[in-house]
């Protein structure tokens, strides 16, 4: 292990610059450096000052994730000691802040006497993004600092400040002109020659007036906002600690909280999700630095539900929109319900008019397909019929300029034969758009047989740069996200014959976390689309395969959900509440009774198992097949398009938690029991015997 901290003088001024690439995380190797050099700074003579600063892009990322829960993360020194020693020093330190300062990073400079920073840096603690509370004193500190109710406010949202805002709240004390290593220096030096006592963050007082009742609507705040996630409560918890317990014993309360939630299993999830956004962006046979084509200019067929909210998304990231309808009445009603749209984000401070106008002017409208000629990308929402795709695709080949890339936001059809009506098959492919499009980040990227690489890598590099999540997935009914969704939303119909209603079924799968179980989220979306397909598919519908009746019954009856007033609850004019409907419990009911199933009181847990378990089932078929590369994929997939709790994981990492071989056995009973759709997938026994996950790396 090489240290990756050095000393490097300047005068009388000792810089310790921090040197682990890229970030500059506090691994082990930094660490001993770190001790090192400040040891050495400490004990000369002739250094009056210390400056702490990164080398490369930032000061400090933080600590290593890769290194919780191993080894090295128990192998001294420890970052609590570096911080003590710091705060006992008699010379000045002073934190020389570039690029950014996040979690363990800050929790550093927290520990330094003074801190200077370039313009434009951002400053904060985000570790309660990945389940966790800033363990290393940042509790204790900043809430010292800069005053309790500002400090409970970065700690418990995660959020960062950029230097001036730092400097407006006294985090830093300076924010430097020119380069930020020479003004801390200076700093340094001219703090030295002042003398006297420098301050220590930890021998202040962190103080709130009337705390009892502070702490209580806080608390209940953040409880209302996080959603069943437990590191906010806790970091909530700490800051109050920092209000009524001496340092050392904050410092104590703070470190056994972190440990609960390090060997916890919401922050495992939330960090298994940030490195798999990470693996999501390599492809497989896709070099990093595959040449992309340019993308400026993008065409959009469609102005209703989705394309609408795609043109929204890409005008709020700056590209100019090009979108083609059937009519001009078509073309006015989708820019009414724009302007609609951002105007409420006008109106909740969110964005200004002027910046809605520029984003607005960025949509044109269209009639003509010869407009679209030099559009470098046109993505197609139309009405989801194959026969209307193939026509439109055919306009687009006629007009499009060669290698511009012709992409489908269709939910289920065949990209394939989308492609084939054009002469460049290469060229196509899907993005398939989550609904409202300008707010969800998963994209689905769907790769045909013959879409070439170099417009995977464009279309993977255009979702980022429109704030997307981009996923590579293969070309299937439904792909991955609305594949596993027919598998959930069909074991929860079954549920309802064998004895659930759709309440039961929602509140037990929103308790679990989901943001709308799957009878909210079929009223929300429209129960007619469903019932259109089971339609066509009637007449192939294999017999042996169990198939319940109710949703059929349900849209016989005009009930399509919200839009109708009634579809598997009913609905006050103009409220969007749910009330259970005895309507619909009538239904259920007689369905079971022809079908002959005697129904039972279920317990929320089997509700849970059969749902989850049908997902984790079908995604283990999505990945043997290839259609996902890889089980975290499919995790995102479901986590960012599909109201699954982060916390969680995704299901195929909860999944995982549980244990694969308590998933298989009841998998094998629930084949047994409900018959072929449950067929265990092959993949899902083999990882249960081997002892493996399916998020184990090979
Ligand atoms: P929509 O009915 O709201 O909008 C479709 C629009 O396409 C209409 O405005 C229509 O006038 C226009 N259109 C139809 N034929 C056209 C043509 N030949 N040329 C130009 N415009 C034409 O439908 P939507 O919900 O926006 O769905 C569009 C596509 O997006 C479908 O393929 C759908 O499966 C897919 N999708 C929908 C959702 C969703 O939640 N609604 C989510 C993901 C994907």
């Amino acid at each position: 292990m090489t240290a990756t901290a050095r000393l490097i003088r300047h005068d009388d001024v000792g810089v310790i610059e921090l040197d682990n690439p890229p970030v500059n995380a506090l691994a082990l190797g930094l660490r001993v450096g770190l001790e090192a050099s400040l040891e050495a700074a400490l004990g000369d003579p002739s250094i009056v000052a210390i400056v702490l600063a990164g080398g490369g892009r930032m000061f400090c990322g933080g600590a290593d994730l890769r290194e919780f829960n191993t080894p090295a993360a128990a192998q001294p020194p420890f970052t609590g000691e570096l911080r003590a020693r710091m705060d006992r020093s008699p010379k000045p330190i002073v934190a020389a802040i570039h690029g950014s300062a996040l979690g363990g990073g800050l929790e550093m400079a927290l520990a330094c006497h003074y801190r200077v920073a370039a313009p434009g840096t951002q400053l904060g603690l985000p570790e309660v993004r990945r389940g966790l509370l800033p363990g290393g004193g940042g509790t204790q500190r900043l809430p010292r600092l800069v005053g309790v109710p500002t400090a409970l406010r970065m700690i418990v949202s995660g959020d960062t400040v950029d230097a001036a805002g730092a400097k407006a709240i006294g985090l830093v004390d300076e924010v430097a002109a020119g380069d930020v290593r020479t003004a801390a220096i200076a700093f340094a030096r001219a703090a030295a020659a002042r003398g006297g006592h420098h301050p220590v963050a930890a021998t202040r007082e962190a103080r709130i007036d009337d705390a009892d009742a502070f702490f209580a609507a806080e608390r209940a705040r953040v409880k209302a906002e996080s959603r069943g996630l437990e590191a906010p409560l806790e970091c909530l918890a700490c800051v109050e600690a920092a209000t009524r317990l001496p340092f050392d014993e904050g410092l104590a309360f703070e470190r056994s909280r972190f440990r609960v939630l390090v060997e916890g299993t919401q922050s495992k999830a939330l960090r298994h999700l940030f490195f798999a956004e990470r693996a999501a962006a390599r492809i497989p046979g896709i070099a990093d630095d595959q040449v992309t084509r340019p993308v400026r200019t993008v065409g959009v067929i469609g102005a209703g539900t989705m394309g609408g909210g795609i043109a929204m998304s890409l005008a709020n990231a700056g590209l100019e929109v090009l979108q083609l309808e059937t009519t001009q009445a078509a073309l006015d009603r989708g820019r009414a319900t724009m302007t609609r749209n951002w105007a409420g984000t006008v109106a909740k401070g969110k964005l200004t008019q002027d910046e809605m106008d520029r984003r607005l002017a960025r949509v044109r409208g269209t009639l003509r397909y010869e407009d679209l000629a030099d559009a470098d990308l046109v993505i197609e929402a139309v009405f989801e019929d194959m026969a209307v795709k193939r026509e439109v695709f055919g306009r687009l080949d006629a007009v499009c300029r060669p290698g511009a890339i012709l992409a489908s936001n269709t939910s289920r059809l065949d990209i394939d034969e989308i492609a084939r009506s054009t002469s460049r098959p290469q060229d196509v492919v899907g993005l398939h758009y989550f609904s409202p499009a300008n707010v969800m980040r998963l994209l689905e990227v769907v790769r045909g047989a013959a879409t070439a690489p170099d417009v995977i890598a464009t279309a993977m590099a255009f979702g980022r740069t429109t704030a997307k999540l981009p996923v590579l997935v293969g070309n299937c009914d439904g792909f991955v996200g609305n594949r596993m969704l027919s598998a959930y939303v069909r074991e929860a119909g079954f549920l309802l014959e064998e004895g659930a209603s759709p309440a039961q079924i929602d509140g037990a799968l929103q308790r679990f976390g989901l943001a709308m179980g799957p009878f909210r989220m079929g009223d929300l979306a429209g129960l007619d689309i469903g019932w259109a397909g089971r339609k066509r598919q009637a007449a192939t519908r294999p017999k042996h395969l169990r198939y319940s009746r109710v949703a059929d019954r349900i849209c016989e009856l005009g009930r399509f959900g919200q839009k109708t007033g009634a579809g598997w609850y009913r609905y006050e004019d103009g409220s969007r509440s749910p009330i259970p409907d005895p309507e619909v419990e009538r239904i259920i009911a007689e369905c079971a009774a022809e079908a002959g199933i005697a129904r039972r009181s279920i317990a929320d847990q089997e509700i849970v198992e059969r749902t989850m378990y049908a997902l984790a089932n079908e995604g283990a078929k999505i990945l043997a097949e290839g259609v996902a590369l890889r089980a975290s994929d499919i995790d995102l997939v479901y986590v960012n398009g599909y109201g699954f709790p982060a916390y969680r994981g995704g299901p195929m990492h909860f999944a995982d938690t549980i244990g694969l071989k308590e998933v298989a056995e009841r998998v094998v009973q629930f084949h047994a029991a409900h018959g072929d759709w449950w067929t265990p997938a092959p993949l899902l026994l083999e990882r249960a015997a081997a002892g493996r996950g399916f998020n184990d790396k090979e």
